[in-house]
């Protein structure tokens, strides 16, 4: 208005800077590009419950993961079983015949009536149901000769003590027709448990008493077997007179049976791939020490040598001393952890500012996966109260599709990034172009509604487009963003001020050489400078491949949905030219040969020294080497 402008078309053209200015399409944008990125995850097994988990997994630094069903098959065979003085092999001789009335007849009736799976007859058509360790045991039993359902008939069950990750034990209470006035109990668990609760043991010639060094024996037998990578159960045995007897006290040890679960085949190459992206995984399981270790080892979870440590030793370390934490938290397994023991390992751990990811199944671990940042159930084996604690809930319970999930949640983030980036130098632009255009007494290069038009109706299409794309092929390659920095960095906002001085020169440059250079009137040099800027902002687009990608094949240019966004955007402002009802309305009309030379020239600027730019300075952040 100082310099004498028309006051109206100053007020209209402030109001249209005003819109200019305000990112109008970033909210729709950004939900729709999170939405997207979930809908992605989800093909790929990963159930992502809340939009703001999407961006987390992308900065996530350490995944607790649990070994069984996550890093191995969950299908589990039974390869042995060992008591006092004998030693079956299962892969060898699949139906072995145990003789009648031995300690290994009797471990394998045991295992058969302390358990809640069911094994439908062999050539039906149904799931059995039940768990994949409590059915390999049926199923030895059964090619045995040992029937669950005659077993069951014959000593019925009446009572139980179901298994608790407390005890890691299950007892089943039946009765006997031989012995009215006695009850029989079966005992499975976890061999340290179930040895220690031991008073007794079976030989082949009657009960022993379990001495400490009987303890030790045991217990060496059970470890060797876990060496080997074999879940290890121990089955025992005792007589009460009543249901209310305690089930775990003066227990008969009758033998261990080894079970083999193999790692998953596709877990090697995904725990690389998080080793790749800067991100630790660590192992955190209810089961025994040797068992997990080699599990670990095999998947290349860590080298042979690694340590590994015990869940109650989390409780017994004194946490306020740094050296012991350090310690703790370069350890890579834990086992025999409980739901408590879960808790602290991650509080630990984001107090040492981690971004923890954390799986669990069982009710118990709900605390744990609430306050893990990204709380991982398991769709197949999960019960509902952790599904519903979670963040996310794997419909496969595979550790590959964490992985996958938080490759998506980088994307999307980045994805994210750049269509800020590109929205915001768009807009600057148009701001920049009418604030120097005023003071240096060039007419208006630009009408309010034209801006209108520019900025809710063809900005949104490429942004859009940024905002789903696949993202760059590196971002596994590049260690976990820190969550500390905002969305955009300092140089995202050198990023933005200079492609919006590039877009506004030019634009201000095919302006002012339309009206001085080659006097082309008012009216066409208003549409040059319309036109200059839609075409630069679109070309614009190609500037936001990633820093590391080819300038002919990156990102951008294979994301078909910039195509279409381009086909678009050039649609829509070749409808302002011959659509005479809008012509008339942005006060716009195909410029003459010399008119299009300058909208092609200036809108070249900003690609062509973008580009260049590119190409001259250092990548922010190297890849790192794995
Ligand atoms: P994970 O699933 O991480 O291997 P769990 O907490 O489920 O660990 O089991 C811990 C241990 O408890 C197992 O290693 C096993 O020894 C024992 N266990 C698991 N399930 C049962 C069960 N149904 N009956 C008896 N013992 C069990
Ligand atoms: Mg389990």
């Amino acid at each position: 208005i100082y310099v004498g402008k028309d006051m109206v078309m100053m007020l209209k053209t402030g109001i249209a800077l005003a819109i200019a200015a305000v990112p109008e399409g970033l909210p729709i944008v950004a939900t729709v590009a999170l939405a997207r990125g979930m809908w992605r995850m989800a093909k790929r097994n990963a159930l992502i419950k809340n939009l703001s988990a999407v961006e987390t997994l992308g900065a996530t630094t350490v995944i607790m993961t649990d070994k069984t069903g996550t890093q191995t098959e969950n299908r589990m065979t039974v390869v042995a079983l060992r008591t006092s003085e004998n030693e079956v092999d299962f892969t060898s001789s699949p139906d072995a015949l145990l003789a009648a009335n031995s300690p290994e007849e009797l471990a394998i009736r045991i295992a058969v009536l302390c358990n809640d799976a069911i094994l439908l007859p062999s050539g039906s058509t149904e799931k059995h149901i039940g768990d994949p360790m409590e059915l390999a045991l049926l199923e030895v039993a059964r090619n045995a000769g040992i029937d669950q359902t005659e077993q069951q008939a014959r000593y019925p069950e009446i009572a139980k003590e179901a298994f608790s990750a407390q005890t890691r034990m299950m007892a089943t209470f039946h009765r006997d027709q031989n012995t009215p006035d006695n009850l029989f109990v079966a005992i499975k668990g976890a061999p340290e448990a179930v040895i220690k609760n031991s008073t007794g043991f079976l030989e082949n010639h009657g009960p022993r008493e379990m001495d400490e060094k009987a303890r030790r024996r045991w217990s060496d037998l059970s470890n060797d077997m876990t060496q080997k990578g074999l879940r290890v159960l121990a089955l025992a045995m005792k007589n009460a007179p009543a249901v209310d007897t305690p089930p775990y006290q003066d227990l008969i040890l009758i033998g261990l049976i080894a079970l083999l679960d193999p790692p998953r085949e596709d877990v090697p190459a995904a725990i690389q791939a998080c080793h790749a992206a800067g991100v630790r995984v660590i192992m955190v399981t209810g089961d025994h020490i040797g068992t997990a270790r080699n599990i670990a080892g095999q998947v290349g979870l860590c080298d042979a040598t690694a340590s590994g440590l015990e869940g109650r030793m989390l409780q017994a370390t004194d946490l306020t001393q740094k050296t012991e934490r350090d310690r703790i938290l370069a350890t890579p397994v834990f086992a025999r952890v409980s739901p408590e023991a879960k808790l602290n390992l991650v509080s630990l751990h984001q107090q040492a500012g981690a971004i923890v990811a954390m799986t669990g199944d069982g009710v118990n671990d709900a605390p744990a996966l609430k306050k893990a940042d990204i709380g991982i159930a398991m769709g197949k084996r999960g019960t509902d109260v952790a599904r519903e604690a979670a963040d996310m809930v794997l419909r496969d319970d595979a550790f590959p599709s964490i992985v996958t999930a938080m490759h998506q949640g980088r994307v999307i983030f980045a994805n994210i990034r750049t269509f800020v980036l590109y929205l915001m130098s768009c807009n600057l632009s148009e701001i920049l172009v009418i604030g120097l255009a005023v003071p240096s007494g060039l007419p208006l290069p630009l009408l309010p509604l034209q801006i209108l038009y520019l900025n809710l109706v063809t900005d949104v299409f490429p942004a859009f487009a940024l905002g789903i794309g696949e993202g760059d092929r590196h971002v596994m390659n590049q260690p976990p963003r820190d969550p500390k920095t905002p969305v955009l960095t300092k140089q995202d906002w050198g990023g933005i001020l200079f492609y919006g001085a590039l877009i506004t020169v030019g634009v201000l440059g095919a302006f002012a050489m339309a009206l001085h250079v080659f006097n082309l009137g008012d009216q066409e040099a208003l549409s040059v400078s319309f036109l200059t800027l839609a075409t630069a902002q679109l070309l614009h687009v190609f500037n936001m491949r990633a820093r590391s990608s080819g300038w002919i094949f990156n990102d951008v240019t294979r994301n078909p949905f910039i195509w279409i966004a381009l086909g678009i955007c050039v649609l829509l402002i070749g409808l302002t030219l011959y659509v005479p009802e809008l012509s008339r309305l942005l006060m716009i009309a195909p410029p003459s040969g010399t008119g299009w030379l300058l909208v092609i020239g200036g809108s070249l600027v900003p690609l062509v020294i973008g580009q260049a730019a590119k190409i001259f300075t250092k990548p922010a952040k190297q890849p790192v080497s794995s």
